[in-house]
């Protein structure tokens, strides 16, 4: 089956059998990337349900909330997840010394390439399907997410929630009866590092607070690969 087929077949699919698909097809090489918002604490719980062995990857860029952190943890003991953690490619202490621990105000590209997008990069050569939450809704440049999209190198990346809303993701968590995140509670409804997430802008799209009065709207782990070639 083509790319194209498989996404006329899984576009009405449930987020549940699209995440099955996943695990059937790519097993074991599948992870699911999850910085403990809702969206990626859903996917988390359906990919246990099937597949309690799947890495789920948190990139710890040492700037998260404390709530996020805590949070984790709790979903973490909760679920029994796999979690797996990366770290930045430089230590803290040399990154503070070469760019300032305030790189993020001045330079927020590189910022996110040394702590988050890099740290990534380099797991994934052992991946074939990267599950994650991005959802169409969640801004003007996510809303023509597929399901799958194939990437060079024959990665799959897979969005199993790209037709959910904010609201499906709050419901799903209270029928299975998961906390939400705390800072959900306070108006936040994108959460990334503490530095450079506040809540939403008025009239802003949920992820408005994210590098809230920059250009900038993407941390760079969804567009640095390379579409595989038509
Ligand atoms: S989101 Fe902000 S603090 Fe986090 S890695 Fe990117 S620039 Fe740095």
């Amino acid at each position: 089956m083509s790319l194209t087929e498989w996404n006329r077949e899984l576009e009405h699919a449930t987020a549940e059998d699209i995440v099955a698909w996943t695990w059937r097809r790519f097993a074991p090489d599948v992870m699911l990337t999850c910085s403990f918002q809702h969206d990626g604490v859903v996917l988390a719980h359906m990919l246990h349900a099937i597949a309690p062995e799947a890495p789920i990857v948190f990139i710890n860029t040492g700037f998260h909330f404390p709530e996020t952190l805590a949070y984790r943890d709790e979903i973490v003991r909760r679920f029994g997840l796999r979690l797996v953690e990366l770290e930045p490619i430089m230590p803290r202490p040399e990154f503070a010394e070469r760019y300032g621990l305030d790189l993020y105000a001045r330079n927020p590209d590189l910022c996110c390439h040394i702590n988050k997008v890099e740290p990534l990069k380099r797991y994934l050569p052992n991946m074939r399907a990267w599950i994650n939450g991005r959802r169409r809704d969640q801004a003007s440049t996510r809303t023509a997410i597929p399901i799958v999209e194939e990437h060079q190198g024959g990665l799959y990346k897979v969005n199993p929630l790209a037709s959910w809303t904010s609201k499906d993701t709050f419901y799903y968590l209270e029928r299975h009866g998961i906390p939400t995140h705390p800072l959900f509670e306070q108006g936040y409804t994108s959460i990334g590092c503490a530095p450079c997430t506040r809540p939403p802008l008025a009239g802003g799209d949920e992820r408005s607070g994210r590098w809230a009065g920059r250009e900038k709207t993407e941390c760079g782990l969804h567009t640095f690969l390379e579409p595989k070639a038509e």
